[in-house]
């Protein structure tokens, strides 16, 4: 038998590369088909404990991920993923069930940037996929991020064009929306921004995401920068407001 040519295992570097972690075949072909149209070379995984041995081996572009999955169900998956291996800041849209809607929180807490309830249709699964493409690839349509100026406030250094946070010192890996939200609040030190003001400038209109949402995603991002996060001192609730980043030392 004759040897594969060694560039037939190489990777397109052109394409992008998508997990769809669905045990539902129907639904894992459906998206297999729509984002190869859109560039994407897919793998499609039917079982968690699997997809969780290849993010933790291989890198990719795009994790999609259902949330009750037999092996390892979806939310243990997703933070996993978050927590460790070579895809801890990949983009993950979840998919969920009518009857599994308050797992959507959850999905948001556990890191998952976006979610959609089955049954949904195909062209909205790719609107909300461009969207994270976008916010990943490009960091945001938003005039936030036009000049790439980098941020350094109290002790966070943020570098957008490539996209290195530092807290004290230490680098952290940010997801694609908690990057966004915490570059939208470093670089306006001291103003408050609302849960509806930070839903518009840091999730694009396609994506649908509750003030809840927005709540989860604060919380997550003040895992990663404050001290304590209980006691956060950097990414401060004004009661009744939003959300502000306090720029001041003495609020330490
Ligand atoms: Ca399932």
């Amino acid at each position: 038998m004759a040897t594969q040519p060694e560039s037939a295992f190489a990777r397109d570097e052109s394409r992008r590369r998508a997990l769809i972690v669905e045990d539902e075949e129907p639904i894992r072909e459906l998206l297999t088909l729509h984002l190869g149209l859109g560039g994407f070379d897919c793998v499609g995984v039917g079982d968690g404990r699997q997809a969780l041995e290849r993010l933790q081996a291989e890198s990719f572009d795009l994790l999609v991920l259902d949330i009750s999955l037999p092996g390892l169900d979806g939310l243990s998956l997703c933070r996993a993923v978050r927590r460790s291996g070579p895809n801890m800041t990949i983009p993950i849209i979840m998919l969920t069930a009518r009857s599994e809607e308050s797992d959507k929180v959850l999905g948001l807490e556990g890191g998952a940037d976006d979610y959609l309830t089955k049954p949904f249709g195909v062209r909205e699964f790719m609107a909300r996929t461009a969207a994270i493409m976008r916010r990943r690839e490009g960091w945001g349509p938003g005039p936030q991020y036009a000049n790439r100026r980098i941020i350094s406030v109290a002790g966070i250094r943020i570098d957008p064009a490539r996209r290195r946070v530092t807290c004290d010192g230490r680098e952290v890996a940010l997801t694609p929306q908690e990057f966004s939200l915490l570059y939208l609040l470093a670089s306006n030190p001291d103003i408050v921004f609302s849960r509806e003001e930070l839903l518009e400038k840091v999730w694009d209109q396609e994506v649908f995401v509750t003030e809840r949402g927005v709540d989860t995603l604060v919380k997550r991002l003040r895992r990663k920068v404050e001290i304590d996060p209980a006691h956060p001192t950097r990414v401060v609730t004004e009661r009744g407001a939003g959300y502000k980043f306090s720029g001041s030392e003495e609020a330490r």
